[in-house]
């Protein structure tokens, strides 16, 4: 479903990325851990080309960007399309409803039917359990609901992978576990996820593979249970003792 191929990216002389590589099945979720300015949001960014990787290639669901050639401005907005991300301050819209909220991508964007993208988004909102708070505001919603709202306005425009970026880390503590039931529901439907999280619980359980970063590069991936219990790497040892 995604190949990455020694992805670079640089903020003038800072090197964020220093070469990426890995591949990702369908259906699998990956988690990414590392240190605070290893790159992990850096490394999501790029895949959602919210950041133009500097160097390296990217592909998912059979369409590829090669950053070591130019890429064509035309060719972002479909690749986007591929991908949906939530964000860790779930950046809705104030000024619209939970519901407007989650029919004004794929109004705006896609040019879809009115009706039809309706009917898409109250499913969507009942399926991450605001079925009673679709007229509801952000103001009048707790973080929580306000992060759920978030995923399902990414699941709206039906991506073919969802891209989480600590997506409970500005949550109260007793807000994280209903936000976690919904990435879980969806990892347990089949969908690709690649999740930025300080959350190991949910990593140890939802995961299929874990991804050390850091300084930018991947120090070493591999199943929950091999991470956590027996990490081969010694920043991995580390990072793992300073984080429990
Ligand atoms: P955290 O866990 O603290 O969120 P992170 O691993 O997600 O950290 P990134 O946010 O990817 O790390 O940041 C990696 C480095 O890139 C940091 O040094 C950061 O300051 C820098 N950086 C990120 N975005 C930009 C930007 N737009 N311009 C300049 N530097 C940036």
């Amino acid at each position: 479903m995604i190949q990455i191929r020694d992805l670079h990216k640089t903020f003038g002389e800072l090197q964020v990325l220093k070469g990426i590589d890995i591949d990702i099945q369908k259906g699998k979720v990956i988690v990414v851990i590392g240190p605070s300015g290893s790159g992990k949001t850096t490394f999501l960014r790029c895949l959602n080309i919210l950041e133009v990787p500097t160097k390296g290639m990217l592909s998912i669901n059979q369409q590829t960007l090669d950053f070591n050639k130019k890429v064509a401005k035309g060719q972002i907005p479909p690749f986007r399309r591929l991908t949906g991300m939530v964000f860790q301050n779930y950046n809705l819209f104030p000024h619209k409803t939970a519901l407007e909220n989650v029919m004004e991508g794929p109004i705006i964007v896609n040019k879809e039917e009115k009706s039809q993208v309706e009917d898409r988004a109250r499913i969507l909102l009942e399926k991450v359990g605001l079925g009673d708070k679709m007229d509801f505001y952000p103001f009048q919603l707790s973080g929580g609901q306000q992060q759920r709202v978030g995923i399902a306005r990414a699941l709206a425009m039906e991506p073919k992978v969802m891209l989480f970026d600590e997506p409970t880390s500005a949550l109260d503590p007793e807000l994280v576990g209903e936000v976690l039931k919904v990435m879980k529901d969806l990892a347990s439907e089949g969908m690709t996820m690649v999740v930025v999280t300080h959350e190991m619980r949910f990593a140890k359980e939802v995961a299929d593979e874990v991804l050390f970063m850091d300084q930018g590069v991947i120090i070493e991936k591999g199943k929950p249970s091999q991470i956590f219990s027996n990490p081969r790497e010694e920043r991995t040892k580390q990072f793992l003792r300073l984080i429990h």
